[in-house]
């Protein structure tokens, strides 16, 4: 369910229609709805009811502080990835007792300023990074509370780029390596064991390998905590994909929170009254956000009729890295127009430099403005500065309102850290 519908042939973001914030603050602008983010986080929320549980929301998938302030006042904890994103859950006020930093190559001062902050947990990636966060918190005088990220090697049937719980994937620590590690881990001086994470992938439309990955790391928390390492966190990473309107229906969160709860029901760590810990990202943010750009030119090809919009790969890379599809519509609609099967593209020197790839479309002209749908994850945060483009404005609607929540950016401060050599 989102807040992206027409009224009177005027595609509307909640109470806005989409024509007057492009008058307002021009092409092209990330487009986000307050109330599908608020409304996915509590229906994913609610979906884990009967466990404990802490909802993290991936801060990667979209990090506008607005955004996350949205999501922070519905009770949203976070999972981070950098002290980058660090900075950011800082900035909008979150305790930090509702963090939890993942990523495979934390650095020194990453640890430091996570342990400074009093975060609920590491997901540890190495044996490398676990003695790091030792002796950091040892130099601090602090305990860090860590899991261990296991990597359960289950194929999450999604695109390679984005599937990571495989033994050849550079994520996590090998699932027969982890007794040895959590062993040493035990033995450490300023380590808490808390718990154990896993994340097999991304854009998962089947709930198998999910409910896999599950039995796989429930066997280890098992023989953990007959080695006396019970742990108090589970943590199932993000991963559950969003329709993208081309076929493959991901599982809804109910049934989806609905098949883990069912494997965990008889587990000890359910008995030991253990808290689920999960970090969707995508399914929170993708369908609550739309890039809306407009029509520059059209132009008849030999074999291809083109559509070449005012956005580029630089702004949403996601068809051109995963080949990823996302619906096109008119900003508005007019009755009885003819349909022409297209290509939309953007103005960068790149063949890849594409929105959708022939497909029947409302036959655009010059000045048209369009909706690029699903774009709320991994749109603007993926964005590049590629050709010299300032970096879109994004703007968020709630109700009747919307606000510019980051400026487009001027070509100024695109080129402020930059300077001519010296001269001696
Ligand atoms: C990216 C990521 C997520 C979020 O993934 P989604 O597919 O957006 O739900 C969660 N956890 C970790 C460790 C990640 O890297």
């Amino acid at each position: 369910m989102d807040h992206f519908f027409y009224r009177e042939n005027r595609l509307f973001c909640e109470q806005v229609p989409l024509d007057q914030i492009a008058q307002a603050v021009g092409t092209p602008f990330y487009c986000y709805s307050e109330a599908t983010l608020q409304h996915h986080f509590q229906v994913f929320q609610q979906a884990f009811t009967p466990c404990s549980h802490l909802i993290c929301y991936s801060v990667k998938a979209n990090s506008n502080l607005a955004v996350l302030d949205a999501l922070l006042r519905r009770g949203a904890g976070f999972d981070i990835v950098s002290g980058g994103e660090l900075a950011r859950v800082q900035r909008i006020g979150c305790p930090p007792q509702r963090v939890v930093f993942s990523g495979v190559g934390k650095s020194a001062s990453e640890i430091t300023a996570a342990l400074e902050y009093g975060i609920l947990l590491f997901n540890v990636e190495s044996v490398g990074e676990l003695r790091r966060i030792n002796e950091l918190a040892g130099r601090l005088g602090r305990r860090a509370p860590i899991a261990l990220r296991i990597n359960p090697d289950v194929d999450p049937q999604t695109h390679p780029h984005i599937s990571t719980g495989l033994r050849r994937n550079k994520f996590g620590i090998p699932y027969q390596q982890a007794l040895a590690l959590y062993r040493e881990a035990a033995r450490m001086p300023h380590l808490d064991v808390l718990g154990l994470d896993c994340h097999i992938g991304s854009q998962l439309t089947a709930l198998e390998p999910f409910v896999d990955a599950l039995r796989r790391v429930l066997l280890l928390l098992d023989l953990l905590e007959r080695e006396g390492i019970p742990l108090r966190y589970l943590d199932l990473g993000g991963g559950l994909g969003i329709p993208y309107e081309d076929g493959r229906l991901p599982p809804h969160p109910g049934l989806y929170a609905g098949a883990l709860l069912a494997e965990l029901t008889n587990s000890s760590f359910a008995q030991r009254q253990g808290t689920l810990i999960l970090e969707p990202g995508r399914v929170i943010a993708g369908n609550a956000g739309v890039l809306v750009a407009r029509v520059e030119y059209v132009k008849e090809g030999e074999e291809k009729y083109f559509v070449i919009l005012d956005a580029g790969m630089n702004d949403l890379i996601r068809p051109a890295l995963y080949n990823a599809y996302h619906a096109i519509l008119p900003v508005a609609r007019r009755f009885g127009q003819e349909e022409r099967m297209t290509d939309v593209v953007g103005p960068i020197c790149e063949s890849g430099d594409f929105f959708a790839q022939d497909r029947l479309l409302p036959a655009f002209q010059s000045g048209d403005l369009l909706a690029v749908r699903s774009a709320g994850a991994y749109g603007f945060t993926m964005s590049s500065n590629y050709n010299t483009r300032p970096r879109v404005a994004e703007v968020l609607v709630r109700g009747n309102q919307f606000a510019v929540v980051r400026r487009r950016e001027s070509l100024e401060q695109l080129m402020e850290n930059e300077s001519l050599f010296p001269v001696a």
